[in-house]
């Protein structure tokens, strides 16, 4: 049985004491249930806070993104052992903001993810096609490209501290254009095919996969009861604490 999974990507977004604020009630709302897994990835200045606000809590901290070296003139980067000295258990890597806005290549994410595991934090991996892509029927294609080469560098060893989430780039920040629940079945079915090539049966079954698009609680129910969506990856219903907490009751 994979536990299924919630994270809140605040992307850009937030202030110091909305994130604080944000912090609190959502670690208050869930209490000590602990069914399903629960992560908040703030953006890289308020993640010092959050975690504070978090210590004693049953909810992980992430962040959004790192550069894929332990130290050096990398002005405005920050490193993964950075990360987990401020108490970062988790890391979003590849999202298809980073992908799109701003240049990100499959060889680059790929370093990233080594980096990463390398120092023990979790990966969270995104794919996703774009509307194009999906249209013209090339969303196997790209997703396997992205898996292959976005987990090049992961090993058995690393397996079980990986999860995917696969976030069709149409369905992001598109309440009118979500995917169906069909739509994110078919794709995680096709991701966890592609990984048991890569990395064999059982950890295929164990490979824990979200869904990211436009995920709000009306909705959350449907996708998450669905074989093989394991969790939700989720942007602006995370932004405030009730449809945030009302999407971990949905995974629950
Ligand atoms: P929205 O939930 O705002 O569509 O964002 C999804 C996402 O990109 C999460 O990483």
């Amino acid at each position: 049985m994979r536990q299924k999974f919630v994270v809140g990507n605040w992307k850009m977004h937030t202030t110091a004491a909305v994130a604080g604020r944000l912090t609190q009630a959502i670690a208050d709302g869930l209490g000590s249930d602990t069914r399903v897994r629960v992560v908040l990835c703030p953006p890289f200045p308020y993640l010092a806070l959050v975690g504070e606000r978090l210590k004693g809590s049953r909810v992980a901290l992430g962040a959004q993104n790192l550069y894929p070296a332990a130290d050096g003139p990398f002005t405005g980067e920050v490193s993964p052992t950075m990360l987990l000295d401020l108490g970062c258990q988790y890391v979003i890597l590849g999202h298809s903001e980073r992908r799109h806005t701003l240049g990100e290549t499959d060889a680059f994410i790929d370093q990233k993810v080594r980096a990463a595991l390398a120092v023990g934090l979790d990966v969270i991996l995104c794919v996703g096609e774009t509307r194009d892509q999906r249209n013209a029927n090339q969303t196997e294609a790209v997703l396997d490209r992205q898996l292959g080469q976005g987990l090049a560098g992961v090993t058995a060893g690393t397996l079980a501290r990986l999860s995917i989430a696969y976030e069709p780039v149409w369905a992001i920040g598109n309440l009118s254009h979500h995917a169906t629940p069909q739509q994110a079945q078919d794709a995680h079915a096709g991701i966890r095919r592609r990984f048991g090539l890569l990395f064999g049966e059982p950890a295929a079954q164990a490979l824990v996969i979200s869904y990211g698009g436009s995920v709000e609680p009306e909705d959350a129910a449907a996708l998450l009861s669905r074989p093989g969506v394991d969790g939700a990856l989720v942007g602006g219903a995370s932004l405030h604490a009730d449809p945030f907490l009302a999407i971990v009751r949905a995974a629950s």
